[in-house]
């Protein structure tokens, strides 16, 4: 029997400390730049940030705060956010961040399943907060993200002013030493039957896949960034912004409570010279609009990155065409830290049909290294990756959700470990994934899937419409036809036909949309995307013109 022989390198932990301590003492300088509910303006260092965390870990360890403990945080992208992050997550506490415009029994639910044990609220959000007060089980107290001055008035007991707690802190505190296994951050996704789930992040996990969105084929931040994250630090994290940032020095400028806001975005785009802007494609679709309103361009902005949900390709060749922004498309989920696949362009894109390089890049990627991915048929069986085949997409890596906090109602994990992601996906033969649908979203007509998301793209490129989304609807020989529903652009008034002649040509003919029906605007979640929940229960006495009695 032959004997393994174990390396001899260190056991150095990967910590959120470590990402702490490395950026404190390597880019004290590190700029961030916030716009908050007191302040369009502010401006602070890495290490005037960290000086704050640790007057914050010292108010944490007051309250009597403990190991493993949850303190939650509903907030907009600040630097208060940013040291919330910090001191919560090196004192050896699990920051819990809380998604404000969830409802209120979502919010309820969150923080008692959660057992938050403090609250840090946004100003603009203590009136949820105070309203649900009575009904947490586990709270202590609030701590309201602002200065006295701006103190909200409330009858409420144990609620504290933030920057009134720090000021009376010392800046000297140890941090603990943890172990990488620990918990550091918790974020429910709000699935759209039954509660929420809690995806329980662990530093190591939080750290790898740092590492992975920051490598060159990767998101890859660079030290000469200036880097805009319009994706929200309350869900997934921000996409690993507040991690991967302060590994190579990057500025960070934050829009606060701005962040639906295309001219507040233009404005601090040019004004901080971003170079890098991050989130869902509503929010992009708000920029490009004001952009063209107004005239104003984005000559500093190199690169965008979008995810969250599928990313029309009338928004990459847009940003491309009239500003000189390239899109890099991702995808990835709450449960997967968020990062699964990333689009960067392959060797040899260049020699590529300009049709080609479309096709490209409406797809959602190649794995970071680190995502395992497979899929597979209705009974489990895996499929070719020849570009053709879909099936349910299933991964499994580190940085990727073994179970859910507190759940054990849940199939979403096989017996050998793979999580099935819910989303219907082709992979190609150079490894490169596409989403066709979310599996519930999925059209089956006639016992063949028909893809929402490429109807919608086909929709989008029409020069008279603002937003699309492609649902299902009962069909009594077909089972399922898919209705196409549209926001024109202001001004516009295309017909069904207009729309409809526009699909010619660019898919198969069984897939055309049966009807098309006009709306002012669409639902969207809590993070941005739009609802198809929503949208199937807003036509959900709609019937097709074919199968009208
Ligand atoms: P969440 O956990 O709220 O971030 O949602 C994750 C889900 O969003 C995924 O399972 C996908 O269905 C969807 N999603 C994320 N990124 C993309 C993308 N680039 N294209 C299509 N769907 C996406």
């Amino acid at each position: 029997m032959s004997e393994p022989l174990f390396g001899l390198m260190m056991d150095y932990p990967l910590t959120v400390t470590q990402i702490m301590r490395h950026a404190e003492r390597v880019y004290p300088n590190g700029e961030i730049v916030s716009v908050t509910a007191d302040n369009p303006n502010h401006r602070c260092t890495y290490s005037e940030m960290f000086a704050r965390a640790r007057k914050l870990a010292n108010v944490l360890d007051a309250l009597g705060v403990k190991r493993g403990d949850r303190v939650a945080t509903l907030a907009w992208n600040d630097y208060r956010h940013m040291e919330l992050y910090y001191a919560i997550q090196c004192s050896g506490f699990v920051c819990h961040t809380i998604n404000p415009r969830l409802f209120p029994d979502q919010v309820e639910y969150i923080v008692n399943h959660a057992e938050d044990q403090y609250i840090f609220v946004d100003k603009l959000v203590f009136p949820l907060i105070e309203k649900l007060a009575p009904v947490f089980e586990t709270v202590k107290g609030i701590v309201v993200l602002t200065d006295e001055a701006n103190m909200p008035d409330t009858a409420l007991d144990n609620v504290h002013c933030y920057e009134t707690l720090l000021a009376d802190a010392s800046d000297v505190f140890d941090w603990p030493e943890l172990d990488e296994r620990e918990a550091c951050a918790l974020c429910y996704t709000s699935g759209t039957t039954g509660h929420p789930k809690g995806v329980l992040y662990s530093h190591r996990s939080t750290v790898i896949h740092a590492f992975g969105a920051n490598g060159g084929e990767s998101i890859g931040f660079r030290n000469h960034d200036s880097v805009l994250p319009v994706v929200p630090m309350f869900h997934v994290n921000a996409w690993a912004v507040p991690y991967c940032t302060l590994m190579v020095g990057s500025k960070l400028v934050f829009p606060g409570p701005k962040m639906g806001d295309g001219e507040t975005l233009a404005n601090l785009i040019n004004a901080e010279k971003v170079t890098i802007a991050l989130g869902v494609p509503t929010v992009w679709l708000g920029l490009l609009k004001h952009l063209q309103d107004s005239g104003k361009t984005v000559e500093t902005l190199e690169r965008t990155v979008v995810g969250g949900s599928a990313c029309p390709i009338a928004i990459m060749d847009a940003f491309r065409e009239q500003y000189g922004v390239e899109t890099i498309h991702a995808w990835g989920m709450t449960e997967m830290s968020p990062l699964g696949t990333i689009n960067l362009p392959p060797r040899g894109f260049e020699e590529l049909s300009p049709e080609q390089q479309s096709a490209l890049r409406a797809k959602q990627g190649r794995p970071a290294f680190g995502v395992e991915m497979k899929i597979v048929d209705d009974d489990g069986n895996e499929l070719p990756w020849d570009g053709v085949a879909f099936g349910r997409l299933k991964v499994r890596g580190p940085w990727i959700c073994s179970a859910y906090y507190k759940r054990n109602d849940t199939d979403a994990h096989d017996a050998d470990g793979w999580f099935d992601t819910g989303d219907v996906a082709t992979m190609d033969t150079m490894g490169v994934m596409q989403i066709t649908d979310r599996a519930k979203d999925v059209i089956k007509s006639g016992g063949e899937w028909i893809s929402s998301i490429d109807l919608e793209n086909v929709a989008m490129s029409h020069p008279d419409v603002a937003e699309a989304a492609v649902i299902g609807v009962p069909h009594e020989k077909w089972a399922e036809r898919p209705l196409l529903v549209i926001v024109p652009k202001p001004g516009k008034s295309p017909t069904a036909g207009d729309i409809l002649k526009h699909f010619e040509g660019k898919i198969a003919n069984w897939w055309m949309p049966d009807d098309v029906q006009f709306v002012d605007e669409l639902p969207h979640t809590a993070t941005g995307k739009i609802s198809k929940l929503n949208l199937r229960k807003q036509f959900a006495d709609y019937k097709l013109p074919s199968t009208a009695a």
